[in-house]
């Protein structure tokens, strides 16, 4: 059997990091059984559905690399099908029409809430034999089955029963015709070949009424597994108050699509110890099976420990490619300063995202404002004038400008002043990259390049001058 899967997101907001995972663990699962993953836009609700939700959701897929096999379709394009699904269930008698008014239904509810009882329809016209009130759209109700239960056997719940009595005849059509989400779920689903549903818990109790409308539409029913929900670390149900929860927030944030995709499977999935895996790996060894039925706790820290194993492990040609559109955003003409896989091969391990790397990498590419204050104020004092310029005239003579002849330069001023190298080389550090924190001086030095080491040098010293000259 083909192994189809889907993902179906309503199209109303951002893409939620929880919807990320569902999409990633149905492309797993399709992908582990060379089957094919299905995007869905169920945009049925016009009110809520935009299109910039339906470009978001797309970007944030691309951007995480889950590619799909087939679509994307929308619901809104198949309303026809729909329609022929209803009229042919009306004629079958597994949907009838219903004309009970708001205010029945109203003071129905109330009734039942009074009683203490969970509001449902009783079924009023479910065996209405006369026309209709004249003059009144009817809506469509499913004839859920009455007695019996249904049983689902899911990968991730076990087994889960529910009895139809507690099911009511859910409305699958509105008045103005239009179908609602049980009905185009179930109807895209079997069109669409889908032999798996994985989602989310929350929609645990809408999956025995899919399953008799499936039935009733004489279709086989999918497999089902229910993920778990995601948490925060103190246990309450993730949102906003836990951080950033759409996934183009991380991406903004400077996190890494690989991170972010090795830390989802993990939510909620795991294979022994094993935190770090790449994607050929999460597909070779996803197993639904595996899944855990409670809820997985979405931790930042552990999000942020990925990214830097990713910072630190992939190879310098990926990270300059992942880093490339970060300094675009930042206003950075890459063509002014080090090549960029050089420059990652010294700043990813000093580095938290990808953010963080382009803040701590600016000076090599334009220069800096102001010193920082701090750092100025330490090591950019009249003392420092004297190992400054000789700094200067020393790598100014340096003929080949790389890390061993620029070291050697500067142990070299050291020597001959009788100073510790930090003597030497803070103030140059502060000189060249306007702060006291930077890669290795000679890796600095070398980036930087020598016309721009030499300014930088000079501007320090008039800055030590005039300091001086005040003080
Ligand atoms: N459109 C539904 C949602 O976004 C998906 C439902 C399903 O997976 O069946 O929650």
């Amino acid at each position: 059997m083909k192994i189809v899967t889907r993902f179906p997101p309503s199209p109303t907001g951002y893409l939620h990091i929880g919807s990320a995972r569902t999409a990633l663990f149905n492309w797993l699962y399709a992908k582990r059984h060379s089957g094919r993953f299905i995007l869905r836009i169920e945009d049925t609700d016009r009110e809520r559905s935009t299109d910039a939700a339906v470009e978001v959701i797309i970007d944030g897929l691309r951007w995480l690399g889950l590619d799909w096999d087939e679509g994307p379709y929308f619901q809104t394009q198949r309303f026809d099908r729909y329609r022929e699904v209803i009229a042919e269930m009306l004629r079958a008698g597994t949907a009838y029409h219903c004309y009970c008014s708001k205010e029945r239904l109203e003071s129905l509810r109330e009734a039942q809430m009074a009683q203490k009882l969970k509001p449902r329809y009783d079924g009023h016209c479910r065996d209405c034999s006369e026309p209709g009130p004249a003059g009144v759209a009817p809506v469509v109700r499913f004839r859920n089955p009455q007695g019996g239960e249904v049983v689902i056997d899911d990968r991730v719940r076990g087994e889960v029963r529910i009895s139809n009595d507690e099911l009511d005849d859910l409305i699958i059509a509105r008045a103005d015709g239009t179908p609602t989400y049980h009905l185009t779920v179930v109807v895209d689903d079997i069109d669409m070949g889908v032999t798996h549903v994985i989602r989310g818990d929350d929609h645990l109790n809408n999956t025995p009424r899919q399953i008799n409308i499936i039935e009733a539409l004489g279709a086989p029913r999918p497999v089902y597994a229910h993920l778990p929900m995601i948490n925060g670390t103190d246990g309450r149900k993730l949102s906003k108050r836990h951080g950033a929860i759409s996934v183009l927030e991380y991406r903004n944030a400077g996190i890494l699509p690989e991170s972010l995709l090795n830390y989802l499977a993990r939510l909620g999935w795991s294979h022994g110890d094993q935190e770090i895996f790449s994607r050929d790996e999460m597909i070779a060894l996803f197993d639904i099976d595996a899944v855990n039925k409670a809820p997985a706790n979405f931790d930042l820290d552990k999000l942020m420990w990925v990214n830097q194993q990713y910072l630190q492990q992939m190879s310098e040609a990926d990270l300059a490619r992942a880093a490339r559109p970060y300094f675009h955003e930042a206003g950075i003409d890459l063509a002014a300063g080090p090549d960029l896989n050089a420059l990652v091969s010294v700043q990813r391990d000093r580095v938290r995202n990808l953010v963080d790397l382009v803040e701590r990498s600016l000076f090599f590419y334009r220069d800096f404002g102001d010193f920082d204050e701090q750092a100025a104020k330490k090591h950019l004092r009249p003392v420092a004038f004297e190992p400054l310029r000789q700094v200067r005239a020393a790598l100014e003579s340096v003929t080949d400008w790389h890390e061993p002849a620029l070291l050697a330069a500067i142990h070299g001023v050291a020597e001959r002043m009788n100073e510790p190298i930090g003597k030497v080389a803070q103030p140059l550090r502060v000189a060249i990259t306007g702060a006291a924190a930077s890669p290795g001086i000679d890796q600095t030095l070398a980036l930087v390049g020598r016309e721009r080491t030499l300014a930088r040098i000079d501007r320090a010293l008039d800055y030590v001058r005039v300091r001086g000259a005040v003080a």
